[in-house]
């Protein structure tokens, strides 16, 4: 089995002097354990930050909440692959429902982000997931099966190097969790798409993201189709998230 991944995203909390305070206090807690990687996903000006805490703790990822496919040019505001690469990110979320919903990022858009980091060497880990009123409409898995359309050109190689969190739209900072079940019918689908299209199925790893907290990130875990979790709120303060991230696995 692949090992499975608890990701922090920090969304836009937690600067510098707020992820040195909580990786330290992290770290205190933290055992590495050989059955997952802890990934954290902090605001642009803390990557470097973030890298430099977790240096010499092994099973620890730091990637971008964001990049731009182009690697320089007049972008204002926006952070370049090679820069987050420079900060010592290996990874970066794409079309988070966040950049989706509230900045408007499209399909096409996801897809350049999705191959400027495979073409620098880095994890995309592609968030997908529909609104409440898509899945009311029946058009869950069509809506997913969109988004994860911009995956359709790569081979076996490249899907292997794409991670994928289905985040329900509805499910994100709202305390309202997909069950355990919901998750896994929409989780079987994408391992099936990726499957079909030419992935290993050792490869491939899907998490589960919206409103995880300590409460339900066992039931979820048991669900073999759930590969790991991405978590906004409750990865921000240190106590809650080393009780997600060290959750035995059973
Ligand atoms: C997220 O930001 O990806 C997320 C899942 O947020 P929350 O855990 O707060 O629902």
């Amino acid at each position: 089995m692949t090992q499975r991944i608890f990701a922090a995203n920090w969304k836009m909390h937690l600067g510098p002097q707020g992820t040195r305070a909580f990786m330290d206090t992290f770290l205190d807690m933290y055992a590495p354990l050989d059955d997952r990687e802890v990934w954290f996903f902090p605001s642009a000006v803390a990557l470097g930050t973030a890298v430099a805490a977790v240096q010499g703790t092994t099973g620890i990822v730091v990637g971008a909440q964001n990049v731009h496919w182009e690697a320089q040019g007049a972008f204002t505001g926006e952070l370049s692959i090679p820069m987050a690469r420079e900060a010592g990110a290996t990874a970066a979320l794409v079309g988070h429902s966040e950049r989706r919903h509230v900045f408007g990022e499209t399909d096409e858009e996801t897809g350049s982000k999705v191959r400027a980091l495979l073409d620098a060497g880095l994890t995309p880990m592609l968030c997908v997931g529909e609104k409440i009123e898509q899945r009311e409409a029946g058009e869950t898995l069509a809506v997913v099966e969109r988004q994860l359309s911009v995956l359709g050109q790569y081979d076996r190689q490249a899907l292997g190097r794409v991670v994928i969190a289905y985040e329900p739209v509805w499910a994100i900072g709202t305390g309202k969790t997909a069950t355990p079940t919901d998750a896994a019918e929409v989780h079987a689908f994408i391992r099936q798409w990726l499957t079909k299209h030419g992935a290993d199925r050792k490869t491939i790893r899907v998490l589960y993201g919206g409103s995880v907290k300590p409460v339900n990130i066992r039931s979820l875990m048991a669900e073999p189709e759930i590969d790991g979790v991405l978590v906004g709120g409750a990865s921000l303060e240190p106590e809650s998230w080393t009780a997600i991230a060290q959750t035995p696995l059973d």
